[in-house]
């Protein structure tokens, strides 16, 4: 098809009609997901969880708990998994997917995505792996030395995940853009070799730039060290909050403040409401309050924000059943969906014995 450059869809100015004739379906699905490797964090609630809240309303949402990709970077401890996929259902449900509008999906019950991501490594270059920035980037931030065959092939089998359920958009990060336009090749190539069974998907590119962890240095991540999880506790995010540093020149509430430079105000433009956050940003370069009293603030904000979660994640704390009813459930839809595009894989490859 196109072979041009293009620019990825905004979300909030993605038009649904854009996508709805590509895939013959009446409302476009998206694909979106997470590793189980660990909680999830308020990087990720403004990175991708809450508009996942929002585009679950408009969409057709397939969210994949990626177990087997989890396995690129922790195949020596699965045994972590299932524990991590259910609190990260846990997070799921706390701010609000619902199972109603959503798909959960455990990757590795689906074991036609393994199949399909064979059939695509048959002819993706390892070049074109190689050289993918982002794998690159990873990779010297894990200090790999060496690439093992399932970690350089993550997006090869991302590729599967997205096209054998068919969906049109996948939200994305700047970060994840090549994957999505790697992905797009693999279909393309598959669709002109054997037929074009598969949707080119298309990226719906997330305007929120990375959360900055609370060292002020590396973005929130798990692996850093320097995250708020969602499933933390109120005392231990009020002392993580404390720890975290704020504008060094700045010895006495008295002296004024560089809001701009301090993590904990970029904290209060994303988390408190916008007056709290004026008031801030003039009483801090004024001298007029000293970083306790505008960490006790901020600790606020981020504590209204996480009540209402908290009660959900409590609700379902209880009743581990029915998380993984909801699991399971979820998995058996998209599974039939899967196992229908396999079929019709195979026989346009010709392998329909
Ligand atoms: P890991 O330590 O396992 O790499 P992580 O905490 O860095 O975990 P990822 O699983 O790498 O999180 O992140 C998955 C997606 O979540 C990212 O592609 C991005 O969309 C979103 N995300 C993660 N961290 C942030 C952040 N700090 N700010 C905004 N979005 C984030
Ligand atoms: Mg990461």
């Amino acid at each position: 098809m196109e072979n041009k450059k293009r620019n990825p869809a905004i979300a909030s100015e993605f038009k649904f009609e854009n996508a709805q004739n590509t895939s013959g379906k009446s409302y476009a699905r998206i694909l979106t997901g997470d590793r189980p490797t660990g909680p999830l964090h308020l990087g990720h609630f403004c990175g991708s969880l809450k508009n996942r809240v929002a585009l679950q309303n408009i969409y057709d949402t397939f969210i994949l708990i990626a177990d087997v990709q989890a396995l690129t970077t922790n195949f020596d401890h699965p045994e972590l998994l299932r524990q991590n996929i259910f609190n990260v259902a846990l997070d799921y449900l706390a701010v609000g997917i619902v199972p109603e509008k959503s798909t959960i999906i455990i990757q590795s019950m689906i074991n036609e995505l393994a199949e399909l991501t064979i059939f695509f490594s048959m002819f993706i270059s390892i070049n074109a792996l190689k050289h993918n920035p982002t794998i690159k980037t990873e990779a010297k931030e894990r200090g790999y030395k060496e690439l093992n065959y399932g970690f350089l092939g993550y997006p090869v089998s991302q590729t599967a995940d997205i096209a054998i359920f068919k969906a049109d958009l996948v939200p994305v990060g700047l970060d994840q853009l090549p994957h999505i336009e790697l992905s797009r090749k693999i279909v393309r190539r598959f669709n002109e070799l054997y037929g074009g069974a598969l949707i080119e998907p298309e990226a719906l590119l997330s305007e929120f730039p990375k959360l900055i962890g609370l060292d002020g240095n590396l973005k929130m991540s798990k692996s850093y060290g320097n995250a708020i999880f969602l499933s933390d506790d109120f005392d231990t995010i009020k002392s993580k909050i404390k720890t975290a540093l704020t504008d060094k020149s700045r010895i006495h509430p008295s002296d004024p403040g560089h809001p701009d430079i301090c993590t904990i105000f970029s904290y209060h433009k994303t988390f408190s409401e916008s007056n709290l956050t004026k008031n801030i940003e003039h009483d801090c370069t004024g001298g007029l309050i000293g970083c306790v009293q505008c960490k006790n603030n901020l600790y606020e904000s981020i504590k209204n924000i996480l009540i209402p979660m908290n009660e959900k994640r409590q609700y379902y704390k209880e009743r581990t059943s029915e998380v993984w009813d909801i699991l399971f459930a979820g998995t058996n839809k998209a599974k039939k969906i899967a196992s229908e595009t396999l079929r019709e894989v195979k026989e346009n490859m010709k392998i329909n014995y």
